[in-house]
């Protein structure tokens, strides 16, 4: 088999930059894992930057997102049982979106399948061969078969446990790592929103995110030990633990219904550099995490394959190699803003484990400062809303 790109992974950055590829004439294949099923049921990230949503609704795959998206225009801080608005779009000019991975998942496969797009699922033992050479081949199992498919260039778009940056050989990365001394426990709650914005509490207990999916489904999150077993975490206790770390003086009430799916994740800031050896460019998770608290993950996933995208469209037309060589570089400038802007929203709401008074009363001079100063809020509003796109 051969194709133009071999993408590996059907996350949103393999998926739109099939898509954007797509749109520019430029063939690839999509090989994934997963299940289409399962892939378009992974409940994660749910908030859009507007540069995220302008792309995709440019791009023709937009049309559920703007009819079912939830448009908002600030977000709360909430610590000492106060509330305090950060007015995103009075602060910006711009908005983000409320609109579930899992859905950006599906309208992308849809769109690509219905444009005759080759996306394999349930692709095993995918293996790269000759990355540093001209003609790179991608090797799998698919349906029974052993495939090897040849290519101009791979796309290592498969995650933080994808097989891609492996490929590259040893001492060529540099890898920067911090770990989060605690972990998101998030559920998912068949109830309605008790917020119309996202709600992000700092309290003495730790960190609290109410979140949404639609006008029926609540996401919520508790800053829990890393280790933490989900066995310990009832249904009960989640509620009662969300109700103590979201309460406010106001009266503010929690509405709770039935719990639908739980999950610990951990969180961490991690980062390789460079994003590219020789015919192998890697892309969103593969090259790079952040701590969820920024909402970054997703967004910064799509924004690396724009810039690819370009970059191949560029090389396929005019043959000239220079963005394609200043992908990694490009990505990093972005990449590493999102990681200063993720670990400072993190450090100002999280509680730690070493915490101590002086530490206590500097992250509460943080959270006064942001909702206090409107040269504050609006460093924040920028960051959260998202800095330009290519
Ligand atoms: C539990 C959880 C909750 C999250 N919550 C948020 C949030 O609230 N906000 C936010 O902004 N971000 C969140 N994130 C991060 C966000 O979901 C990711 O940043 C985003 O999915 C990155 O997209 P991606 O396409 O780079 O990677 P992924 O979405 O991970 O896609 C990679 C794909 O590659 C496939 N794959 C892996 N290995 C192979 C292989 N060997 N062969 C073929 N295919 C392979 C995988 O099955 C997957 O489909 C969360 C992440 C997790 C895990």
């Amino acid at each position: 088999m051969r194709t133009q790109v071999a993408i590996v992974g059907a996350g949103p950055a393999g998926l739109v930059l099939s898509h954007l590829l797509h749109l520019r004439g430029i063939d690839s294949v999509v090989l994934e894992l997963r299940s289409r099923d399962y892939v378009e049921q992974r409940v994660r990230a749910g908030v859009l930057e507007q540069g995220t949503v302008e792309l995709l609704q440019a791009t023709g795959v937009g049309e559920r997102l703007g009819r079912q998206g939830m448009v908002h225009h600030g977000i709360e801080l909430r610590f000492g049982g106060r509330r305090h608005r950060i007015p995103l779009t009075e602060l910006t000019g711009r908005s983000i979106t409320i609109y579930g991975q899992q859905e950006i998942v599906k309208d992308l496969i849809r769109a690509r399948l219905e444009a005759g797009g080759t996306v394999l699922f349930e692709v095993e033992g995918v293996r790269l061969q000759g990355l540093a050479s001209d003609r790179p081949v991608v090797s799998y199992r698919h349906g029974g078969q052993d495939v090897e498919l040849a290519c101009d260039l791979v796309a290592g778009c498969d995650g933080y446990h994808g097989v891609c940056r492996d490929a590259i050989p040893a001492g060529t990365l540099t890898v920067y790592e911090r770990l989060y001394p605690f972990a998101w426990l998030g559920v998912l709650a068949a109830v309605a929103p008790s917020a119309e914005e996202i709600v992000y509490t700092s309290h003495q207990r730790g960190f609290a995110l109410h979140s949404m999916r639609s006008p029926e489904l609540t996401r919520l999150y508790l800053q829990v030990d890393p280790d933490e077993p989900i066995e310990r975490w009832p249904d009960e206790r989640i509620w009662e633990e969300l109700q103590t770390r979201l309460a406010t003086e106001d009266g503010w009430t929690l509405g709770e219904g039935p719990i639908l799916e739980k999950g610990v994740s951990a969180m961490r800031s991690f980062v390789v550099e460079p994003m590219q050896f020789g015919r192998l460019f890697l892309a969103g998770d593969a090259a790079h995490i952040v701590p969820a608290t920024g909402a970054k993950g997703m967004n910064l996933a799509i924004a690396d394959v724009q810039v690819l995208a370009e970059a191949l469209a560029t090389w396929y037309r005019t043959g000239e190699d220079g963005l394609l060589g200043g992908y990694s570089a490009a990505c990093l400038r972005r990449v590493w803003r999102v990681q200063d802007f993720s670990a400072w929203m993190t450090g100002m709401l999280h509680r730690y484990p070493d915490d101590d008074g002086f530490q206590r009363r500097l992250r509460r001079a943080r959270l006064e400062y942001v909702a206090g100063s409107e040269a504050a809020a609006r460093s924040l509003a920028e960051n959260y809303v998202g800095l330009e796109r290519v």
